[in-house]
């Protein structure tokens, strides 16, 4: 689904060059959910900010379904975004003023898309995170947890192949946490892909890739073995 080869992002502060990313080389399958660790300044953030199509790499390519993403224009990346990508957040990022649903159907009215119409789909993914009965509660008076369901919804309801999260569990408690991951877990096996930037370990044993990054190079990529005696 989403291929980086060689991918190296350089930040100019005052007259130093800071190198976030250096030959990062990875690739994200369908239905794959994917942790990436690492020490705070890593190069985490830029790397999910890569896959979103919110930045640009500097050198390297980050093809998404075969077609290069890395080098598209402001119209053509906030395009992808909007169609190919889900976003969640540490601290929900929520508008206060509107409902649960009204929160969800978001991303359909930016696209265009009237409140009424998006309004069954925004419902239907609510149920789907066990919220059905809470579409018209506002963001005040959700649990965090909650909070973060309707946020997941939200990532979810313009059907995009891929998810970004970043540190979604950061603001949960470990039990509230857990269930969120879970919901990320079942999502992957719908045949999304989630990528979850974590500092949370605890939060790796829901994911089947943890990448660590080090000083912005991939310093493994493996496999999470899941044991068979539940949680
Ligand atoms: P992490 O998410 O793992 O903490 P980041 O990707 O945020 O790491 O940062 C990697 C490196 O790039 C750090 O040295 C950081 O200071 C630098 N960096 C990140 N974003 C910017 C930016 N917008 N401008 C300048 N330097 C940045
Ligand atoms: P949880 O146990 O799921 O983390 P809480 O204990 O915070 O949730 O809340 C329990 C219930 O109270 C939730 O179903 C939520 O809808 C409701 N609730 C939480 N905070 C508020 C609030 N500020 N105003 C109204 N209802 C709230």
């Amino acid at each position: 689904m989403l291929e980086l080869t060689d991918v190296t992002k350089e930040y100019k502060v005052g007259g130093q060059v800071v190198r976030a990313l250096d030959g990062v080389s990875l690739r994200i399958e369908p239905g794959q959910f994917t942790a990436i660790v690492g020490p705070s300044g890593s190069g985490k953030s830029t790397l999910l900010h890569l896959l979103g199509a919110l930045d640009s790499p500097g050198t390297g390519s980050i093809r998404f379904q075969g077609a290069e993403i890395g080098g598209l224009d402001d119209d053509r990346q906030s395009e992808f975004r909007r169609h190919r990508v889900g976003f969640i957040f540490q601290f929900f990022n929520l508008l206060p003023t509107l409902s649960a649903w009204e929160n969800v159907a978001i991303p359909k009215l930016l696209d265009g898309t009237g409140l009424r119409k998006a309004k069954p789909r925004a419902l239907e993914l609510l149920d789907l995170v066990g919220l059905a009965d809470r579409a018209e509660h506002r963001p005040a008076e959700l649990s965090g947890g909650q909070m973060q369901r309707v946020a997941v919804a939200r990532a979810l309801i313009m059907d995009p192949p891929l998810i970004l999260a970043d540190e979604p569990t950061g603001n949960l408690d470990s039990k509230t946490g857990a269930s969120i991951l879970e919901l990320l877990g079942d999502i992957t096996r719908q045949g999304n892909s989630v990528v979850m930037v974590t500092h949370d370990m605890g939060a790796v044993r829901y994911c089947d890739r943890l990448v660590t990054l080090r000083d912005g190079k991939i310093r493994s990529n493996e496999r999470v073995e899941h044991t068979d005696n539940g949680e």
